[in-house]
C-alpha cells in the first residue's frame, strides 16, 4: 500500500488527536485576530482555554448566511471573513450560488497550495498516478474544485486534459482523441457521459477509462456500482465544499470516506441540537474547521452534509477517520406527511432496480391539507412495451422504500431536464 504522506496518514489515533487539538488553538487564535468575523463572534474565547473536543462544543458554529453577511462590508468582495491583507490575495473562487448569494472566497499562494495538498490526498488514496492521462470534462470558470483537480493532479504526475469548452459529443470525441484514461466528474454527467457515447454507436467502457473519482451530489452505492459497470472501471466519491475545502475521500477499499487529517477537524452533529457528536453508525450533520488555511479562517463551519459516522479502521491502514455514508444536504431532507424523506433514497431505488429509467424527476407539493408527492420518468424506448409494467412495479417499489404514495407519470423521451453538474430532481413546491 503506497500514501501520499505516510506519516500522517497513519499517524496513531492519540498523536492525530494531539496535533488536531493544538492545530485548532492555533488556528482559533489567528482567527481571532486578523478576521473581522471573528474578533466579534468569538469575544470571550480564548485558544488557551480549549484543552479538550468536549471545549471545542463550546464554540459556535459558523454558518453560510454569517459569511455573506460579514461579506457585504470592506474591503470588497471579501469583507469580514478575509484573513489576511487583500494584498496577499492571488486567486479569486467563489461557491456556486444555487442556495442563495454566492459566497466569494480569497485564497492567497500559500493557501492555495495547501488546498492543493488536500487535494493530492484524495487523487493519491483513490489510485491516480502518474501513468494517469486525466480528462476533466468541464469549464472551470470560479468554481475551485476542478481549478484543485487541475493543480492536485499535475502534483500528483498525472496528465490532466481540460475539457471545457466542448460540448458533451465534443468531449467524448476529446476522451476518445486523447487516450484519457480518468475522469473526474459528477455522478450524474458521468452517467450523461454514457448515454450520450451509446446515442453515437460508443460503447462506454470503450472510452478506456480505468478511474473515476465523483462529487458534486451524493452518491448512491448503487449509483457508483452503476458507473463502475458502464465505463468498466473504479468509481470513487469524495466529499467537501467550497467554503470548507474537499475534506473527505474514498481509499481503494471503498467502504465509505476517509476524513482528511490533520487537514480538517470534522465533527459529526446530532441533528437536533447540534451540540453532541452522534454515535459510529448514526446520522449526523458535518462539521468541519479547515485546520491550515489562513486567508479564509473558518472555525466549526456548518456544512449542512448529511453524513454517517463510520468505524475508524479500514483495511487500506490509515488511521484516518471515516464516515460510512454521506446521505444528502440537510436541506434535501424533508418531512413528507410526517415521514422523514431523503431524495437519495429514490437515486439508490432507480439505479438498483429500473435501469430502464433514464431520466426522472420528483415533486412534492400541498394539495389541500394534504402533501402529494409525483415523479415523473422517461423510459428508454427499448423498454417502451413495457412501459405501464415499470410504472406500477415503481410505485410499489418507491412506497416500501419510502413510506409514501407517489403519483407517477410517464414523459417522452428527452421532456426532463438534463444535468451536467449537480442535479435537482426533488422540488418542494409546499412553501410557495
Ligand atoms: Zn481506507
Amino acid at each position: 500500500m503506497e500514501y501520499w504522506n505516510p506519516y500522517i496518514e497513519t499517524l496513531p489515533r492519540e498523536e492525530m488527536e494531539k496535533v488536531e487539538l493544538s492545530y485548532f488553538k492555533n488556528i482559533l487564535s489567528y482567527a481571532k485576530d486578523h478576521s473581522i468575523l471573528y474578533r466579534e463572534k468569538l469575544r470571550g474565547i480564548e485558544a488557551n482555554d480549549i484543552n479538550s473536543f468536549e471545549d471545542i462544543r463550546r464554540i459556535p458554529l459558523t454558518g453560510k448566511e454569517e459569511l455573506r453577511r460579514y461579506q457585504e462590508m470592506e474591503p470588497y468582495p471579501y469583507g469580514g471573513v478575509l484573513g489576511v491583507d487583500i494584498k496577499e490575495v492571488t486567486a479569486f473562487r467563489q461557491s456556486s450560488g444555487t442556495t442563495g448569494k454566492p459566497v466569494y472566497v480569497p485564497e492567497t499562494y500559500e493557501s492555495w497550495q495547501w488546498r492543493i495538498e488536500t487535494w493530492c490526498h484524495i487523487l493519491y488514496m483513490t489510485g491516480f498516478r502518474a501513468r494517469h492521462r486525466v480528462f476533466l470534462p468541464f469549464g472551470y470558470n470560479v468554481y475551485v474544485a476542478f481549478w484543485e483537480a487541475h493543480y492536485a493532479s499535475e502534483k500528483v504526475g498525472c496528465e490532466l486534459v481540460p475539457g471545457g469548452a466542448l460540448d458533451t459529443k465534443g468531449r467524448i470525441y476529446k476522451i476518445i482523441e486523447t487516450r484519457a484514461n480518468a475522469m473526474m466528474n459528477t455522478p450524474t454527467y458521468g452517467l450523461h457521459i454514457a448515454e450520450e457515447a451509446r446515442s453515437m454507436g460508443i460503447t462506454p467502457e470503450s472510452l478506456g477509462i480505468e478511474r473515476m473519482l465523483c462529487a458534486g451530489e451524493p452518491m448512491p452505492e448503487a449509483t457508483r456500482k452503476r458507473l463502475e459497470e458502464l465505463y468498466h472501471c473504479h468509481v470513487f466519491d469524495h466529499i467537501g465544499g467550497t467554503e470548507p475545502c474537499a475534506w473527505g475521500s474514498m481509499c481503494e477499499a471503498k467502504q465509505g470516506l476517509h476524513i482528511i487529517e490533520p487537514f480538517f477537524l470534522v465533527e459529526v452533529l446530532d441533528r437536533e441540537t447540534l451540540r453532541k457528536e452522534v454515535d459510529e453508525g448514526q446520522m449526523g450533520v458535518a462539521v468541519v474547521t479547515p485546520l491550515g488555511r489562513r486567508s479564509f479562517p473558518l472555525i466549526r463551519f456548518n456544512t449542512y452534509d448529511v453524513v454517517i459516522k463510520g468505524k475508524t479502521d479500514c483495511s487500506c491502514g490509515r488511521t484516518w477517520k471515516k464516515i460510512s455514508e454521506v446521505v444528502g444536504r440537510a436541506d434535501d431532507l424533508r418531512k413528507i406527511r410526517g415521514v422523514l424523506f431523503s431524495p437519495k433514497t429514490v437515486e439508490a431505488l432507480i439505479r438498483e432496480e429500473f435501469q430502464e429509467i433514464v431520466e426522472y424527476e420528483m415533486m412534492v407539493e400541498r394539495k389541500g391539507i394534504m402533501d402529494e408527492v409525483n415523479i415523473r420518468i422517461e423510459i428508454d424506448p427499448s423498454a417502451e412495451p413495457k412501459a405501464k409494467e415499470i410504472e406500477k412495479r415503481l410505485k410499489e417499489k418507491l412506497k416500501i422504500r419510502t413510506n409514501l404514495s407517489f403519483q407517477t407519470k410517464i414523459e417522452p423521451l428527452g421532456t426532463l431536464p438534463r444535468y451536467t453538474l449537480k442535479a435537482k430532481r426533488f422540488k418542494d413546491e409546499r412553501e410557495r
